[in-house]
């Protein structure tokens, strides 16, 4: 499957086998590292750049915890130019995921194939993240508030000629420019 954008990957990585914590009994523990340094769909309309961390799981009585830091990268809107931007973050994850005798039905559940799915709870941090405001640049100016355009450092520039420009001080290759127009 090919994207706009290029590949990606397919969210079944996000899906970890934990059935021989099962068997182990409560107690058992297990790391994960997890490094997917390449575009993946977490969801229809969900995609992470990229995804590194270490989670552990520990087999509990009713289920399988989930605990871990996670750094993720993902495109969202700059909240001051409306760009997108690679926005990296980084969560802390602590989920207990039920065992399917403990639970009717929850995205936080151990299937009935001894999987534990990541894909709900990281769509559910993005959305949280994605609530919070971010800048593509820490001296990103936005957009102006006459023209709608970008706002950028060259622009403050070009505007700070102008200005002069108009003050009388004319830049001296405008200078040149104007003798010729005499
Ligand atoms: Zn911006």
């Amino acid at each position: 499957m090919n994207h706009p954008n290029g590949s990606y990957l397919n969210k079944r990585l996000l899906r970890l086998q934990v059935g021989f914590l099962l068997s182990a009994g409560p107690g058992a523990c297990r790391t994960f590292p997890l490094d997917i340094p390449q575009r993946l769909q977490v969801d229809d309309d969900l995609f992470v750049e990229s995804l590194a961390g270490e989670l552990a799981l520990t087999r509990a009585k009713d289920g399988v915890l989930l605990q871990g830091k996670l750094a993720i990268s993902h495109l969202r809107e700059c909240d001051r130019c409306l760009e997108p931007f690679e926005h990296r973050f980084e969560l802390d994850i602590a989920e207990l995921y039920a065992l399917p005798s403990f639970v009717e039905k929850s995205i936080f559940r151990v299937d009935s194939n001894g999987e534990i799915d990541l894909a709900p709870l990281l769509r559910e941090e993005a959305l949280i993240e994605a609530s919070y405001r971010a800048v593509c640049r820490d001296d990103c100016r936005g957009l102006s508030a006459e023209t709608g355009d970008k706002l950028s450092v060259e622009s403050d520039w070009a505007v700070a000629s102008l200005a002069k420009a108009e003050a009388g001080a004319i830049d001296p290759r405008m200078a040149v420019l104007k003798q010729l127009l005499v």
